[in-house]
């Protein structure tokens, strides 16, 4: 068993893309065991794409993610970590497969709608990065 951290960003909040996006997770098996709305502050998102911190798009990055509130989520499955990114697709949404939740509704390579976690131990850094244990639900 595999957990992973998902986040319908800001942007997709915005746009009313939340039940969407659990519609898609519930359709292919992927089991919610914790979920919440959020409003990061700049410094938390900082520190939560802190890897990404020598990239150029680092500070619009995380202007936009704490410019408004998100739904955190952990996924808990069998290679739930790769069944999810599939679900997402490419960074790039001009890049990401059809049918994926990127290629259907990102606007922007910023502007993605959700985040997924990309290996088991980015995964368990993220999910206790916004939740604690009294919070994860099985
Ligand atoms: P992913 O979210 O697919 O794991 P990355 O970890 O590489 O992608 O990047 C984190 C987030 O940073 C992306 O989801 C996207 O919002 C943003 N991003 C990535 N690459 C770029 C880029 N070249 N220009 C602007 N924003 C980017
Ligand atoms: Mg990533």
């Amino acid at each position: 068993m595999e957990r992973t951290l998902s986040i319908i960003k800001p942007d997709g909040v915005e746009r009313g893309l939340i039940g969407e996006v659990i519609k898609r997770l519930e359709a292919d098996d992927l089991k919610i065991i914790a979920m919440k709305m959020i409003h990061m502050t700049k410094a938390q998102a900082e520190g939560f794409y802190a890897v990404h911190k020598q990239r150029p798009f680092f500070e619009s990055l995380t202007t936009f993610m704490s410019s408004g509130p998100a739904v955190v989520m952990v996924l808990e499955g069998e290679n739930v970590i790769g069944r999810y990114r599939e679900l997402m697709g490419a960074t790039n949404y001009k890049e990401a497969a059809e049918g994926t939740i990127r290629k259907e509704f990102a606007t922007d390579i910023e502007k993605n709608v959700v985040h997924g976690s990309d290996a088991p131990q980015t995964a368990a850094f993220e999910i206790a990065y916004f939740f604690n244990s009294f919070e994860i639900v099985r």
